[in-house]
């Protein structure tokens, strides 16, 4: 799935304005829920007014909710990118992954032992691939299985040079899969086909603004009934190899 460069554009405007507008509403909502607790405090003795206060302390939570999750999605523009041993931070993502999806997912994971190193902002790292499982997990209602894969690739240099080197991320689910309209429009902001209050639809724009500023590119491929992959590729860093790649003198001598 190509994605044009007046998509990117425009998803970056829309992350500058949502920041903007979350941000200010915030302070707003602030307000509003404040005064709200005090008028709680004062109707201790009116029933119906205080169930009415109630909900629409309920309701300001919600929004407050929303907007976090909004600013969330503007603030990927300020990503601090650093080395990441992606081997080493797996295990306790998929424990965390194991957590938050329940039971009736099945994680299935296979990592490359020898994983180059790559250059991102672990948080949005982090924050992309529980995107991406929680989806899977909406996809698969009757329960599934999520597949993790994670490989090193060569990458030819054109200049015929050193391979510069990729690692790729394939997230794969065994749920409903998409439709071609409901595929071609995955990673708009905004776009969501769940229910309201349930999907904001910026889950994707985000993982598609942290793959883009890493350097890397995404890609994916389903169909209705056939399941989802998302595929995402990032450059590895370039420099110091990674530790367990540079098996020295001494990584050998672990004991049996
Ligand atoms: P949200 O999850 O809030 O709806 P997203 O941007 O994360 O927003 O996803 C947009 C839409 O893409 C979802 O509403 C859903 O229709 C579709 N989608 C995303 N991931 C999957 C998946 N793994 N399987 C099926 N549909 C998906």
């Amino acid at each position: 799935l190509e994605l044009s460069l007046q998509h990117a554009s425009k998803l970056e405007a829309v992350g500058r304005l949502t920041g903007g507008i979350a941000h200010d509403f915030n302070n707003m909502l602030s307000i509003v829920i404040g005064n709200l607790d005090l008028a709680r405090g004062a109707l201790a003795n009116n029933e119906a007014a205080l169930r009415r206060v109630e909900s629409a302390i309920e309701g300001a939570h919600r929004c407050a909710e929303l907007t976090s999750r909004l600013l969330a999605f503007s603030r990927r523009s300020s990503l601090q990118p650093s080395a990441l041993d992606i081997a080493a931070f797996m295990p306790g993502l998929v424990k965390l992954l194991a957590r938050t999806l329940g039971e009736r997912v099945t994680i299935a994971t296979d990592l490359d032992d020898r994983l180059p190193e790559v250059c991102v902002d672990h948080a949005q790292f982090e924050a992309a691939l529980i995107n991406l499982a929680v989806n899977a997990r909406d996809a698969m209602p009757d329960g599934g299985t999520l597949g993790i894969r994670i490989q090193g690739r060569a990458a030819p240099a054109p200049d015929g040079g050193e391979d510069a080197r990729t690692v790729e991320i394939a997230i794969t689910d065994t749920g409903t899969g998409m439709s071609p309209s409901v595929l071609a429009r995955v990673f708009e902001p905004f776009f969501t086909t769940k229910e309201a209050g349930k999907g904001t639809g910026l889950g994707l724009s985000m993982v598609y603004g942290f793959v883009q500023q890493s350097g890397g590119t995404i890609a994916v491929e389903s169909s209705p009934g056939q399941g989802t992959r998302f595929v995402i590729t990032l450059p590895a860093r370039v420099g110091r190899s990674s530790p367990s790649q540079g098996a020295g003198p001494g990584a050998a001598a672990e004991p049996p």
